[in-house]
């Protein structure tokens, strides 16, 4: 995605823009307008969480209870915009507004007290260093303010692993299964339903290796949510 001299311009005069259409915001809105919320590519897959696409991707890696995502990604759409803003141009706000709307439409459809903990995919330090703050945690952040669920930093990354973009399935796996590791914390966590999140999910590998690492603490379950998803 990207984005042009006199966007970044508009953006840095005037901070207060949707992060979409870039519209100036009114103080009772975050990070988006209401007209692109309204039209944000939003998906079912919390209507069966444990019948969809995205769970099927994980067959074979990891046996996860549930797997859900708030939008469908699509390439130049509005969720790689999003994406692009909530990693690259400095907008923890917005993964917390992300997490906030999804943690309400959640709510909504039932799926209060479903969860006893929300833990978020960790960023290896010298990517947390550059970026200055871990985006799925800032989406853990905006669901559990909604959903008045913890957040648990119980994972966390033990190499720096290559960049998984141009990587086949199985060079993805290969490249993550063994890069997780377990905070002493966890250990805590015998018994609880956890939600393991993460800003985007493509092949699946990643959340995949998170989840089979957190089943060490023997949770009753691991429900896995996303921000953005494709096919
Ligand atoms: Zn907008």
């Amino acid at each position: 995605m990207r984005f042009t001299f006199w966007e970044d311009f508009l953006a840095l005069v005037f901070p207060d823009t949707c992060c979409v259409c870039r519209r100036s915001l009114f103080d009772f809105e975050d990070h988006l307008c209401k007209i692109c919320i309204s039209r944000l590519p939003v998906t079912s897959y919390h209507l069966v969480p444990r019948e969809n696409e995205l769970k099927t991707k994980l067959l074979g890696l990891s046996d996860v209870n549930s797997v859900m995502a708030y939008l469908r990604f699509s390439k130049r759409g509005m969720s790689q915009k999003i994406l692009h803003q909530l990693k690259y141009r400095n907008k923890p706000g917005l993964g917390r507004a992300i997490g906030v709307l999804y943690g309400g439409l959640l709510l909504q459809n039932g799926f209060s007290g479903t969860w006893d903990i929300i833990v978020p995919v960790p960023l290896h330090r010298t990517k947390l260093k550059r970026r200055g703050y871990n985006q799925s945690e800032m989406f853990a952040e905006g669901l559990s303010k909604t959903m008045l669920i913890p957040v648990g930093r119980l994972l966390y990354r033990n190499t720096h692993t290559q960049t998984q973009t141009k990587k086949t399935r199985l060079q993805r796996w290969e490249n993550v299964s063994e890069v997780f590791c377990l905070e002493t914390v966890a250990m805590d966590c015998k018994g609880k339903r956890i939600l393991l999140v993460d800003d985007v999910m493509t092949t699946g590998a990643t959340l995949a290796a998170c989840a089979n690492v957190l089943k060490r603490a023997q949770p009753s379950k691991v429900d896995l949510a996303v921000i953005a998803a494709g096919k």
